[in-house]
C-alpha cells in the first residue's frame, strides 16, 4: 500500500500506541489501513454422487477446472455471496438459504479466508456458459478432471466432499494452508 484511500496522501508503516505491529498510517489524515484477509466463497453444487466443476474463462488458471466461487463483498453474508458468485458463474439460481458451510480455511501464504459451502439438487439444472466459466461438468470423483484442476492444493478438500457424498455423513473441515502445505481436522456435524 502506498497512498491513503481517504485522502490520497502517502502512507508509512510504524507501530502506534497500543498496538502491536506494524501498520500503514496515512501522513496526511492520520488514518489507521488494516490489512484484512480477503474473503472468498465457493460453492460445491452437489447431485447424487455429482459435483459442478466450471472450466474458467479468466485468470488466474484459465482454461482449467473448478468449483465455482469468488471473492465476497462488503454488504453480503457469506451464503449471499455463495449464491450469488454461483448465479454469475453459472446462472444458476440457489438461494442463500440452501447454502450449507463445508469448510473454512486459511490459506496464510495469500492472506485469504475461504468459506465454502455444499448445496444439494435432486437433478442437474441448466447451466449457462459465461465469460468466468466458459464450460461446465457434473462429474463423480471418477470421472473428475483431476489433472486438469485449477489449485490443486484444495484436491484433498474436494476429495473429501466426494466421500461425504458417498457416506451422506457430513461434516466441516478446517484448516490452514501455508507454504510448506496444508492441516486440515474434519469436524463431525454431529459435534455441533
Ligand atoms: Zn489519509
Amino acid at each position: 500500500m502506498k497512498y491513503c484511500s481517504e485522502c490520497g496522501a502517502s502512507v508509512t508503516l510504524k507501530i502506534v500506541e497500543s498496538d502491536h505491529r506494524n501498520r500503514f498510517i496515512c501522513t496526511g489524515c492520520g488514518l489507521t489501513h488494516y490489512q484484512s484477509p480477503n474473503v472468498l466463497v465457493a460453492v460445491y453444487v452437489c447431485t447424487r454422487d455429482k459435483i459442478l466443476w466450471i472450466e474458467r474463462g479468466i485468470p488466474p488458471a484459465k482454461n482449467l477446472w473448478a468449483i465455482p466461487g469468488g471473492y465476497m463483498e462488503s454488504d453480503e453474508t457469506p451464503a449471499q455471496a455463495a449464491s450469488r458468485e454461483l448465479r454469475e458463474e453459472t446462472g444458476i439460481t440457489i438461494a442463500a438459504e440452501q447454502m450449507i458451510l463445508v469448510s473454512v480455511s486459511t490459506i496464510l501464504h495469500m492472506a485469504q479466508t475461504h468459506l465454502v459451502f455444499r448445496c444439494h439438487l435432486k437433478q442437474i439444472k441448466t447451466v449457462e456458459e459465461t465469460p468466468e466459466a466458459t464450460n461446465h461438468g457434473w462429474f463423480s470423483e471418477e470421472n473428475a478432471p483431476w489433472e486438469k484442476q485449477a489449485f490443486p492444493s484444495i484436491e484433498p478438500q474436494i476429495r473429501q466432499v466426494y466421500s461425504w457424498l458417498a457416506s451422506g455423513d457430513y461434516g466441516i473441515r478446517v484448516g490452514v494452508v501455508d507454504e510448506s502445505g496444508s492441516q486440515y481436522q474434519n469436524y463431525p456435524l454431529a459435534n455441533y
